[in-house]
């Protein structure tokens, strides 16, 4: 019987992990766990507009047939203001007919869905799913880096999620950690970055050149790694090399207590951890007295879910969290 009233009393919402190429789209209730989901590609090619139909049209489907729902929360990638719930043209957004520019997203589909949509950069929900449900539960100081055809990064601190300045989104992945090195072009336009080293698709244009083969993918090279071929071990150990320089990075300026890796990348997670932690406990070797620098490094336990199950996280709180906006003296308009 308590277990009736219990259920009854569930909330349920729909969540959406939005990216470039795929959308995930659920029905998630107040414990985090998936009733239902589907996965799909982005009609990308088709253009801004068949995109915001197929959201809708998803979305619908859930609503009709898990109609307890109230609140939607939508996990996508970026750049975007979650305060305001636009995307802010977002740089995997694009087709013939051009990027997309600044899209009222949350708006357009509270209208398609008569619910209220709450939106969140993807990395952050992936964080904050992690904080609520996954690796990083225990910890009050964590990070999260998703390894995928990027390198997108989330932090919590003391607690709370960190913003960057302006609404924005810290893109600790564009951090540049080799200047101008011309082997490392990044999606952004600049050279050596962080992502332009450890992204999976970073990884694997990389490793390829060890190899006669440009067909390679980068589970490939792992596969290749783990029956010891020595070019795809010297790739690793270059990637745990050049991991474990950026997580010194991170760790100095977020003292993270916990880092998760998710992403498709993480999968060879076997094949780098190992090392990195070596390198990484190297370069703090001078940080550990007093306070410990030295973070737990883990993978993800919540598969490739932490996107999807962030974005009910942000409909359950029905807002925005982290990076309280005070009032400031600053002239400039809102
Ligand atoms: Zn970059």
């Amino acid at each position: 019987m308590a277990q009736k009233a219990q259920t009854k009393g569930e909330e349920q919402v729909l969540a959406y992990d939005l990216g470039g190429t795929k959308v995930a789209v659920g029905v998630v209730n107040s414990k985090g766990k998936i009733l239902a989901e589907i996965r799909e590609p982005v009609v990308i090619d088709q253009g801004k507009k068949a995109v915001l139909e197929q959201l809708g049209k998803l979305g619908r489907q859930f609503i009709n047939k898990y109609p307890k729902i109230k609140s939607v929360g939508m996990a996508s990638a970026g750049p975007l203001d979650p305060y305001k719930g636009i995307l802010l043209d977002p740089t995997n957004f694009a087709s013939k007919e051009g990027t997309w520019g600044i899209v009222p997203l949350a708006s357009i589909l509270s209208k398609k869905l008569k619910r209220p949509v709450t939106l969140e950069n993807d990395a952050a929900a992936a964080m904050l799913a992690e904080h609520w449900l996954g690796a990083a539960k225990k910890f009050n100081n964590a990070m999260i880096l998703t390894l995928g055809t990027g390198l997108g990064t989330g932090i919590i601190s003391n607690g709370e999620l960190v913003r960057a300045g302006q609404h924005m989104h810290p893109e600790a992945g564009h951090i540049i950690i080799n200047y101008g090195d011309r082997t490392a072009p990044c999606g952004c336009g600049n050279f050596g970055c962080a992502e332009a080293y450890l992204s999976g698709r970073s990884f694997t244009r990389r490793a390829r050149q060890r190899f006669a083969n440009p067909q390679l993918t980068g589970k490939d090279i792992a596969d290749l790694a783990r029956k010891r071929d020595p070019r795809a071990l010297a790739a690793f150990e270059e990637y745990a090399e050049q991991m474990a320089a950026t997580l010194n990075n991170y760790v100095v300026l977020y003292a993270p207590e916990v880092i998760v890796f998710t992403g498709s990348f993480a999968d060879a997670a076997d094949l780098f951890l190992k090392n990195t932690q070596r390198h990484l406990e190297k370069l703090l070797e001078r940080r550990r007295a007093g306070i410990d620098m030295m973070p737990k490094l883990m993978v993800s336990t919540l598969n490739n879910n932490a996107g999807l199950i962030g974005g009910a996280y942000v409909a359950l709180q029905k807002g925005v969290r982290g990076g309280q906006v005070l009032k400031s003296k600053s002239k400039k308009k809102a």
